[in-house]
């Protein structure tokens, strides 16, 4: 039997921010312009054009959601959107003290 496991890997922050598709219940967004109302299936952002390489959920996850999307995009990386916003936070808490 198959099932999804959130793996632990090293990512460049930055790169992320510039290359990640946010999909909600009915639309998605440019998380580098924060344009809204992206079809998911775009592989570039109509706004700022930013190259999609990644691509997180606001949305609760079901397992076969999650499946329909790897197939649907196998050239993605899925990502988990909280981990991701949890980095960004940190990152930018860190900022904030060397300042
Ligand atoms: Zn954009």
């Amino acid at each position: 039997m198959k099932d999804f496991i959130r793996q632990w890997k090293e990512v460049d922050l930055k790169e992320i921010e510039q290359s990640l598709i946010v999909v909600g219940e009915l639309q998605a967004e440019c998380y580098s312009c924060h344009e809204i109302g992206i079809d998911k299936k775009a592989i570039q952002c109509p706004k700022c054009g930013a190259y999609f390489k990644y691509m997180g959920f606001r949305r609760k996850l079901q397992v076969s959601y999650l499946r329909q999307m790897v197939e649907a995009f196998p050239y993605l990386n899925l990502i988990d959107f909280d981990d991701f916003k949890k980095s960004i936070g940190k990152r930018d808490a860190r900022k904030l003290l060397d300042f």
